[in-house]
C-alpha cells in the first residue's frame, strides 16, 4: 500500500482534566482533500495546533510527514518540512500591503532567494487563490474578510507546503463567497497540495472531500467516504441530529 503523506497516530492533547483531543489516529494520502467535521468544542482546532505545534505540541502521540516524525521539530522546522496551516480567524499583518503579507512568508521559507524571485513566488501564490492583482499594494487591514482569507491561504502556500491544514475557511462568508472558497480549495488541491479541511459548512465539506473524519468530544467517531460517514447513526446522533448544527 502507498505510504500516507500525513499520518496522525494516537494523538492526545490534555488541558488539565480536559481531554480536548483523545487518542486520534488517521492517515491522509498524497493529493487527498481530507475533511474533518464535528460539533463546536470537539477538538478540531486543537488537533491542528498540535500537528503544527503552534502554539503547543501533543500530550501523547506521533505525527508523521512522509514517514518522518514531526512532534520533536520546532514549529518553524515543521513549516519548512511541508506542513502549513490557516487559522479560523484571519490573522494577517494589517499594517502591511497585501503582497508584503505573502512576501513575509516567502522570506521565512526562502531567505536566500533573490528579491525578484521572492516576488514571483508571492505573485504565484496570490494567483492560485485568485487574489486581484489590482489590490496587491493595498494595506491588508483595509480589505474585506474574503480577501483576508485569500491572503492567509496565499501566505501558507508561499511556504511551499506538501500539506495545507485549513481551519474553517468558509466561516463568516456569504453564500457566493463560500462558492468562491470552494473553487480556491479545488485550485490549491490541483496545484499539488494535500489538504486537510476542517469545515462547519457541511455542504462545502461534502462537495470537496475525498474522505471525511468526524470527531466528537476529542475522539474519532467515523472515518470514511463522505456519503457513507454521514449515514452513520452515531454521526447523526452526535453531529447531524440538529442539536449542534
Ligand atoms: P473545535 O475547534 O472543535 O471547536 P477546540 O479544539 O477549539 O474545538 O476546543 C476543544 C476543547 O479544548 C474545548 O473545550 C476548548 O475550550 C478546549 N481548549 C482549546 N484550547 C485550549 C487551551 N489553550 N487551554 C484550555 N482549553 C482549551
Ligand atoms: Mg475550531
Amino acid at each position: 500500500m502507498e505510504n500516507p503523506r500525513l499520518s496522525i497516530q494516537g494523538i492526545s492533547k490534555h488541558f488539565g482534566g480536559l481531554k480536548a483531543v483523545d487518542n486520534v489516529s488517521f492517515d491522509v494520502k498524497s493529493g487527498q482533500i481530507f475533511g474533518i467535521a464535528g460539533p463546536n468544542g470537539s477538538g478540531k482546532s486543537t488537533l491542528f495546533n498540535v500537528i503544527t505545534r503552534v502554539p503547543f505540541g501533543a500530550t501523547h502521540g506521533t505525527v508523521l510527514l512522509d514517514g518522518q516524525e514531526m512532534q520533536k521539530a520546532s514549529p518553524h522546522a515543521i513549516s519548512l518540512s511541508g506542513i502549513a496551516r490557516t487559522f479560523q480567524r484571519e490573522n494577517v499583518f494589517d499594517s502591511l500591503s497585501c503582497i508584503d503579507n505573502v512576501l513575509v512568508a516567502v522570506e521565512s521559507h526562502s531567505p536566500k532567494l533573490g528579491f525578484s524571485q521572492q516576488v514571483a513566488r508571492a505573485e504565484r501564490a496570490l494567483e492560485i487563490v485568485g487574489f486581484p492583482p489590482t489590490m496587491h499594494n493595498v494595506k491588508a487591514g483595509s480589505v474585506p474578510v474574503f480577501y483576508r482569507k485569500q491572503l492567509m491561504i496565499a501566505s501558507a502556500l508561499a511556504l511551499k507546503p506538501k500539506v495545507l491544514l485549513m481551519d474553517e475557511p468558509a466561516s463568516s462568508l456569504t453564500g457566493p463567497e463560500i462558492d468562491a472558497m470552494k473553487e480556491i480549495i479545488l485550485e490549491v488541491s490541483a496545484s499539488g497540495v494535500t489538504i486537510v479541511l476542517i469545515e462547519h459548512v457541511l455542504a462545502l465539506l461534502m462537495e470537496v472531500s475525498d474522505q471525511l473524519l468526524i470527531i466528537d468530544q476529542g475522539q474519532v467517531i467515523a472515518n470514511g467516504l463522505p456519503g457513507e460517514v454521514t449515514q452513520d447513526p452515531q454521526v447523526i446522533e452526535a453531529y447531524l441530529g440538529g442539536a449542534h448544527a
